[in-house]
């Protein structure tokens, strides 16, 4: 439908935006023809990431599922061993436990960040616990003294997933490096991306080393074609390295984008009844990924897939937050998740692309707020 004010707008939830080197890195790859695992950008992109975490090693993988599986898999968890993750993450966090043949074992998440309650952790842990994930969901930091001193209790590895949380931070310090190994996503909805790609994090030489040998298909690094291990073909390309360099080098620049971006939705929001946006708290530390807010009435969490319905019909793209991964058939756990129940029927992700100007944010809160009178008239 195209008339004299021009087609009408559409807001997705996540669009990536190249407003640096991107491109002029990406010809350059395609150009030498290293369009393969093996190039300069795949050794300065591991590089800039590292030095922005401050991690003594990163090592770029296909994407952010392959990054916590290889951490997984480089710390011998396997058949027989249980690791703990939030109940409430995307689905990826427990996929990689089971592909290790190590069983998830779903933990709540605490009600204010929902993130992993450590005060339910001990009791959850068994002679069989490997390791813990703790995931930086939406950005925020997970308590992580309290994760790392049971984990050190109990012998246990640490895997923060920070595939939400680039340039989060902890007590001063970017998380993805506060455990054993940090696992990040480079997808197009993450907040820098590479189209697809991941990166594991970590200070220990010995884990640096095993991972390497794991992405590249298990084999002796000095000896080719000689397998010592079962590995993966977990490479990250040149062609995607390069964009991710571009992204990098703008990272600083997108976080706090992103918070204008949470600002601005928090002032327009806080006039709509029904509506809760994020407590302020959440940007304290944290970073806004997906920017999201809570219906707070039954009424409207009653009838959140037709809210996200009628905003699509006007042009405005929203999700549904992560569903509790103990109702997933593959997952599924009898324990009980009262925050995760709670938190994730209420959710609803908006558009979030650094690209918003006020005016679209103003235009998508207008968008939201119709849609929310109309659902409480009918
Ligand atoms: C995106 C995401 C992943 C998986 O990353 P991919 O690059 O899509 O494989 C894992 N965990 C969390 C919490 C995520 O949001």
């Amino acid at each position: 439908m195209e008339d004299c004010l021009g087609p009408p707008k559409f807001f997705p939830v996540m669009e990536p935006v190249f407003g640096g080197k991107e491109e002029q890195y990406l010809l350059d790859a395609f150009r030498s023809t290293w369009i393969s695992s093996i190039g300069k950008y795949i050794d300065l992109f591991e590089g800039r990431f590292a030095e922005y975490v401050g991690a003594e090693y990163a090592i770029a993988v296909v994407n952010g599922t392959a990054a916590l599986h290889l951490a997984l898999a480089a710390m011998d968890v396997g058949e027989g061993d249980e690791v703990i993750v939030p109940d409430f993450t995307f689905s990826a966090t427990a996929n990689s436990v089971i592909y290790t043949g190590a069983k998830p074992i779903l933990v709540d998440v605490d009600p204010e960040t929902y993130t992993l309650d450590w005060r339910l952790l001990e009791r959850s842990i068994t002679k069989k616990t490997k390791a813990i994930i703790p995931v930086h969901l939406l950005g925020r930091p997970c308590e992580m003294d309290s994760i790392l001193y049971i984990a050190d209790k109990y012998g246990l590895k640490v895997v923060e997933d920070a595939a939400e949380a680039h340039g989060a931070s902890y007590k001063g310090k970017l998380v993805g490096i506060l455990g054993d190994i940090g696992c990040f996503s480079f997808f197009g909805n993450k907040i820098i991306t590479t189209g697809e790609g991941g990166m594991c994090i970590t200070n220990d030489p010995h884990l640096a080393a095993k991972m390497r040998i794991l992405r590249d298909h298990g084999m002796n690094p000095k000896k080719r074609y000689w397998n010592d291990h079962v590995g993966f073909n977990y490479r990250m390309t040149n062609i995607q390295a390069a964009i991710g360099l571009g992204q990098i080098e703008q990272i600083e620049t997108f976080i706090q984008q992103k918070m204008e971006m949470a600002k601005a939705y928090t002032r327009l929001l806080d006039k709509i009844p029904g509506v809760i946006p994020p407590d302020c708290k959440a940007w304290d530390e944290g970073v806004c990924w997906l920017f999201y807010v809570f219906l707070n009435n039954q009424v409207l969490i009653d009838n959140r897939d037709q809210i996200i319905m009628k905003m699509a019909e006007r042009g405005v793209q929203t999700r549904p937050l992560f569903y509790p991964l103990h109702l997933m058939p593959p997952y599924r756990s009898t324990g009980d998740f009262p925050v995760t129940d709670k938190v994730s029927k209420a959710g609803i992700f908006l558009p979030s692309s650094v690209k918003l100007t006020e005016e679209d944010i103003a235009h998508i809160c207008n968008i939201f707020s119709d849609v929310i009178n109309e659902i409480c008239e009918s």
